[in-house]
């Protein structure tokens, strides 16, 4: 892991979207956690940008990686106060499972897959825990059924809330690759420090777009 060179590719490749700021400082908030939490993968590992294969949940090395998944995330939210979900490709398994911290505990969401998205929207900055403190605007449905399996293999249902909706589809697109500096509108990308709790806004695609620009965010920054 070379964050010297992640974060230079960073900025390279997301221009339009990245506020200036000093970089250095904020590298050497980076290269302390990634000191504290080997275990992740952060930006620039290959693992974030793989799509992730179905598992068997009767599999005893799914149940292991399960197992380990939550361990890492629990010792993840001890010791920093944060984290609303980890995915298995964030701790180098590219397996289709992921740990959300909802209703006041962490869930296992196996072989996930949303099933309604609403036609509401919301606006929020996400942190992510493979990303250090860069922070990105992003517009999502506002809420999400999802069938998944549990930690026993029983199929259920979950219809989230607008807050879970909003941190399960971040969790699910890294099973595909996805990071949220790749659909952050432009200027929505900002190093931040101490914030571990973004306020989420609805938001009307037909209004004025939030990167600044004169167009309707229908016509500007909508994926
Ligand atoms: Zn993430
Ligand atoms: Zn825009």
């Amino acid at each position: 892991m070379v964050p010297e060179k992640n974060l230079k590719s960073v900025v390279e490749n997301n221009k339009s979207k990245l506020v200036p700021a000093d970089l250095n400082k904020f590298l050497n908030v980076w290269k302390k956690t990634i000191k504290n939490f080997p275990d992740i993968s952060y930006l620039g590992s290959d693992d974030l940008r793989k799509k992730c294969k179905n598992v068997v949940i009767t599999d005893s090395k799914t149940q292991k990686d399960i197992k380990k998944l939550k361990e890492i995330f629990l010792g993840y939210r001890e010791k920093t106060g944060s984290g609303r979900g980890l995915a298995a490709p964030q701790i180098g398994m590219l397996k289709r499972f992921v740990a959300v911290f909802v209703r006041d505990k962490v869930m296992i969401l196996v072989n996930p897959r949303i099933t309604k998205r609403s036609n509401e929207l919301t606006i929020a900055e996400e942190l992510c825990v493979s990303m250090g403190n860069l922070a990105a605007t992003v517009v999502r449905p506002k809420f999400v059924s999802i069938s998944y399996q549990d930690e026993t293999g029983k199929e259920l249902i979950i219809d989230g809330n607008d807050k879970e909706s909003r941190v399960i589809q971040h969790e699910l697109d890294h099973l595909d690759g996805i990071l949220n500096i790749d659909i952050a509108i432009k200027n929505g990308l900002r190093f931040v420090y101490d914030i571990k709790q973004f306020e989420m806004k609805d938001f009307e695609p037909n209004s004025k777009c939030p990167c600044g620009s004169d167009k309707k965010y229908k016509e500007c920054c909508e994926k």
